[in-house]
């Protein structure tokens, strides 16, 4: 009998759990993926805001599969699929056939439709976008060492939209990357009239966690200079400004966005029933209905969870949920039956602050807060990294920083066109 084809679309934490279950079983894999490398989002606002370099965060897909005779790796744009033939298209080359297809392209931004945010906003959803914001960061703090007068326009006020983890994340590491290391950088800028504000429509940051991490996130962000403003809205974003829906007009060069996701574009051209969030429906296997050779794995799935809701979109669901599919997969072609539900085992949801500063709702109730959840977050996210040399560079680097107060990567490595008022996107770096 033919080996069956398995295409995986997407080398994401669900994509490569999937692949990696299927090594070595009697299937041929290929995962495609547009980019060379796996990105460990969670990590991408330290290379933001210059607390690790980019090939910290990223890995190459090739290197992870060396040694899988079964799993090829192709470098290719999915455009969509035919789900009658069996065909996934490709921006480049000829069609690919499958037997099974596992659909983990990720999310997107969500812009909310916010006139002028995907313009002049920044979002921190991939490498290049992290990158990105690095330079424009970096790049304001010279322009108003050129130019003070561009402060009051707004040069060094950094509006973060979005109270969750990454908007937590992100306001946090701004402000100490200013009061640690730009503060001596720029001896003769007054760094203390930087600004970092953070925007929440609801009534507190950090709501999916405990009612304990929540106020400990609040104190600290306070604590650390941040602005918070709660059941606050943007509803404009100019050049050089940020129009809220109180009517408020912040002038700003820097807009963070981070505010939200939705499914990868893919899930809208794919020709499956979709839920909220453009999330594509799955059974309790993760199959498609009606497609029983088609599971949707990871961020672009809506799995259903206890109570009716959808399991959240968080990296350990999209490895579960790949590393599942992947079993099933495997048990149907060994010729024994794969259609177990998906259970879902939460281990707990943590987000940082800052040095010393976390928090981490762990299961049974356990709530840890301050320098016990840093710790846990610092050990989990070495844990979680992909490769070692990647681990061990991360764990050097935050050694570094955590006894020097520096960071090596405050490289602005392609300058944004003209930094200055205008707060212009800079190009795309690589
Ligand atoms: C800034 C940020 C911080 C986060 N922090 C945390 C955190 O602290 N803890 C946590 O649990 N979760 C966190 N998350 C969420 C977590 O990263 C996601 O839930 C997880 O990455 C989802 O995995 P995935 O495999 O579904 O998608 P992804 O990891 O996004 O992978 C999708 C892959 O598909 C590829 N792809 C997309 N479209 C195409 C196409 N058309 N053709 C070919 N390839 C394509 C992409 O290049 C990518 O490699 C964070 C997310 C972001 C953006």
């Amino acid at each position: 009998m033919d080996r069956r084809k398995v295409v995986i679309v997407g080398a994401g934490f669900a994509g490569l759990d999937c692949a990696k279950r299927l090594v070595g079983e009697p299937v041929d894999v290929t995962i495609v993926d547009r980019r060379s490398f796996h990105t460990f989002q969670p990590l991408l606002y330290q290379v933001a805001t210059a607390g690790l370099s980019a090939s910290d965060v990223a890995y190459p897909v090739r290197g992870i599969f060396q040694r899988a005779p079964n799993v090829a790796v192709r470098l290719a744009s999915v455009t969509g699929v035919d789900l009658e033939h069996r065909l996934v298209r490709l921006a480049e080359g000829p069609p690919l056939p499958y037997d099974h297809l596992v659909l983990a392209a990720g999310a997107a931004v969500r812009w909310f439709e916010v006139p002028g945010a995907e313009e002049h906003g920044f979002p921190l959803y991939d490498l290049a976008d992290a990158i990105r914001l690095r330079n424009h960061v970096l790049s304001q703090f010279e322009a108003a060492d050129a130019d003070p007068t561009l402060v009051e326009a707004g040069a060094l006020t950094f509006v973060v939209v979005g109270g969750g983890p990454t908007g937590v994340e992100t306001a946090g590491a701004l402000t100490e990357l200013f009061a640690m290391v730009l503060a001596k950088d720029f001896p003769r800028l007054d760094v203390a009239r930087a600004r970092v504000v953070l925007l929440e429509m609801g009534d507190s940051v950090l709501a999916p966690f405990s009612h304990r991490a929540r106020r400990h996130g609040h104190d600290e962000l306070v604590a650390r200079g941040v602005e918070l403003r709660l059941g606050e809205r943007v509803t404009a974003v100019a050049p050089g400004e940020v129009t809220l829906a109180s009517g408020e007009v912040i002038p700003a060069c820097t807009l963070v966005w981070a505010a939200g996701v939705r499914a990868s574009p893919l899930a809208d051209v794919a020709g499956l029933p979709q839920a909220a969030g453009g999330r594509i429906v799955v059974g309790g296997d993760l199959r498609v209905p009606d497609h029983p050779e088609v599971f949707v794995v990871g961020d672009m799935a809506a799995v259903p969870g206890s109570g009716g809701r959808l399991l959240p979109q968080l990296a350990p669901v999209a490895k579960q949920s790949g590393r599942h599919a992947g079993a099933t997969i495997a048990c149907e072609a060994q010729g024994r039956r794969g259609g177990r539900r998906f259970r879902y085992r939460d281990r707990g949801t943590m987000a940082t602050i800052g040095r010393g500063a976390a928090v981490a709702d762990l299961p049974l109730g356990v709530n840890l807060t301050g320098v016990p959840a840093w710790l846990a977050w610092l050990f989990l996210h070495l844990l979680l990294l992909a490769g070692f040399r990647n681990r061990l560079s991360v764990f050097v680097s935050w050694a570094w920083n955590y006894v020097t107060y520096d960071r090596g990567p405050r490289l602005i490595i392609e300058a944004p066109g003209a930094p200055g008022p205008e707060g212009e996107r800079g190009p795309e770096s690589t």
